[in-house]
Order: C-alpha cells, then structure tokens, then sequence
C-alpha cells in the first residue's frame, strides 16, 4: 500500500489565511477595500530606489538589512541590536512565535482580531488562547490577565485592533503590562501606528523601553504603501531581538525592499501627509455611516468595522454590485478599507441603500 508523507498533525484544521478579495477585474468599476492597504501608488523618489534595487536581483540581498537597521535604529532612537526586520510584520510575529512557543505552551490574544495570530500559533503546536472583545470591540485586558497560566508564553495586544479598529490607552495599557509576569512576553502589534489621531494611545516604542518583555510590531504594508514588497520589523531588548534575527528567514527581506523602506523612512513627511488625507477620509466615512444610522465603533486604523451578524455576507454581496469589495467575516461583521474619495462615496451610497431596505 502506497502512503502520502508524514505530515504534522499540528497542521490539522489550520484555516487558510484569506487574502482580502481582489477588485474585479471585469466590473465597471471595482476598488478593493478588502486588504487595509494605502490606494496611492508608490511615491517617486521610492519607485526609483525599488528600479535601480531591481537591477541587481542576480545576487542576495543584504542578509543583515544593514542599511534599514540604521535608518530605522535613527528613526526610532532605538539601538540597532534591539531591531529585527522580516518578510512583512507577519512574518516577524511568526518568529516571535517560533522563538517563544512550543506544543503545550499558550499564545493569548483577543478575539476577534488579526487572522493570522491563530494560524502561526497552531504550526508552531502551542495553543491558541482567545480572550473575547468588550460588548464595544475593545481588547478586555483584564480577561486577558486573568487567561495568563505558567504555560503563557506570549501575548498579543493589537492596538489599534483589526478588524474592530478599537484602541487601548495608555493607563490601562501600562497598568496590564505591570501584572504581566516579566517572563511572557507582550507583542505590541502596531500595524497601523500612524493612522492613531487619539493622543491617549501610547507609542509602544515608549512601553517597550524600560519593559525587558515587551516587543513592538511594525509594518511598512500600510501607511508606507509598501504591502507588495513584504518588509516589516520588530522592536525589542535582547535576547528577544537576537531570538527574532536567528528564527528569521535567511535573505527573506529583498534588496528591493530593503532600499524602499529606507527611501520611505527619508520620504516621511510626503507619506504621512497621504496618511493624513486618509485619517481624514475617515472621518468622513464615520461620520456619514452614522448619520445613515449605523452603529459604528470609533477607529484610529484606516479602516471601519460594521458588525452586521447574520446579514453580514449579504451586505459585502451589496457593496461588490456597487463596485467596492469589502472583507466579510461571516455571522460577524465587515471591515471596509478607506481608500480613495471616489471608492469611499461608493460605499457610503451602498451602506445608504442597504440600510434604507432593513
Ligand atoms: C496588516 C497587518 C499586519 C502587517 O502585515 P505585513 O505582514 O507586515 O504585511 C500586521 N498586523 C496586523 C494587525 C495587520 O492588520
């Protein structure tokens, strides 16, 4: 009798992580608010770095991401030991997991939230803890300590939360921090850093500073624009940051993309200026979603979270007839990208119509 290879039975159920929807490419008009990414297209002076980076993919990157550590280490007023770079922040938390995480340890995290926190828990073997959202979508960091055993070995506290958008302030940030026992550690997940308008949201870079176990998570996929070239980075005390540069995968981060986050952190001001058109967008869509009677939590992420239960999966169905694909959690809610003003009116018309038939 012939036998398929051993596989781990870890893999088991593991759910496949689902890309945001793409447009349609056959619509009228279709714009995808399914991924969070940024609708401007790369600015010039960082498509030319990514050209001239292009003309030499004939040899491996630079294994050490020599250049973007310093820019970032300058950046951040970080030393350069404390930064870890990988193929996008997901695949430094993959790492964080890897260099933590075994069968019968507990990664905790709320719920719901990012995706792919069940998926890299379950391959590493340990066990996913899921500590439910408050009745308003916030992370409820007092279930989360109580959820903590001495089999914890990490935890993630997504700030703001995707999908929900919802943030967690300083005082009771610090306050969860000080009970957590120093040896598990706490990844500040901060994928959407500079989309945070709300003043009382702490800059994990400051937590992590004196806190031996905190570890700060960031992404050039969003605000930078550069979700396509998979660069992301993490911030932490030793041994945690040299943990994550042994786990990482060798040459995982491309010159391109190495020579596009450095061109992107000297092309901040122009980017952060983009970000602030779509904190403005925001705003708006916030604002005319509850005016349309929509209950709406407040976000500080470039996103918004309808929580639609059962009518969930009709609701993306209406917004993908009106040109807008959207995220569907189904008997949940949806989570719909801000993008560009014309994608954004787009849904907001669907939104009305849709809400005028309830
Ligand atoms: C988008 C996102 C990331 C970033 O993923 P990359 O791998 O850097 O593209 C990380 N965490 C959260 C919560 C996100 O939503």
């Amino acid at each position: 009798m012939s036998q398929t290879p051993k596989l781990r039975a870890e893999l088991d159920g593991i759910p496949t992580y689902k890309p945001g929807k793409p447009a349609a490419a056959d619509g009228p008009v279709a714009f995808k608010l399914s991924s969070n990414e940024n609708p401007y297209p790369p600015l010039p002076g960082v498509m030319e770095q990514a050209i001239a980076a292009a003309g030499t993919f004939n040899r491996y990157p630079d294994m050490a991401c020599t250049a973007l550590m310093a820019e970032l280490a300058d950046r951040f007023g970080v030393p350069v030991s404390h930064i870890a770079t990988g193929t996008g922040s997901v695949g430094v938390a993959q790492s964080l997991i890897q260099s933590t995480s075994g069968p019968g340890d507990e990664v905790i995290f709320a719920w719901r939230s990012f995706e792919a926190y069940p998926i890299i828990t379950q391959i590493s073997g340990a066990t996913s803890v899921k500590v439910p959202l408050t009745e308003g979508d916030v992370h409820d960091l007092d279930a989360m300590l109580a959820a903590i055993t001495d089999r914890t070995r990490l935890i993630f506290v997504c700030n703001p939360n995707n999908p929900t958008g919802t943030v967690v302030r300083r005082a009771e940030l610090e306050r969860f921090l000080d009970q957590v026992p120093s040896d598990v550690l706490v990844v500040l997940d901060e994928a959407y850093r500079e989309f945070i308008r709300d003043a009382e949201v702490p800059d994990g870079i400051e937590l992590y500073r004196d806190r031996p176990n905190v570890c700060v998570l960031r992404t050039f996929s969003k605000a930078y624009g550069l979700a396509g070239l998979r660069v992301g980075f993490a911030v932490a005390h030793e041994p945690v940051a040299a943990a994550l540069r042994k786990t990482a995968v060798p040459f995982g981060v491309s010159q391109l993309a190495q020579d596009a986050a450095v061109a992107s952190l000297r092309a901040e001001d122009e980017l952060l200026g983009r970000v602030g058109s779509l904190v403005g967008e925001r705003q708006r869509v916030l604002e005319t979603l509850r005016s349309q009677g929509w209950t709406v939590p407040e976000t500080q992420a470039n996103f918004v979270w309808l929580r639609l239960g059962e009518r969930t999966v009709d609701f993306a169905a209406a917004c993908e007839k009106a040109g807008v694909v959207v995220r569907p959690f189904p008997g949940e809610g949806v989570r719909v990208t801000i993008g560009e003003v014309e994608a954004n009116d787009l849904f907001l018309h669907a939104a009305e119509a849709f809400r005028k038939e309830l």
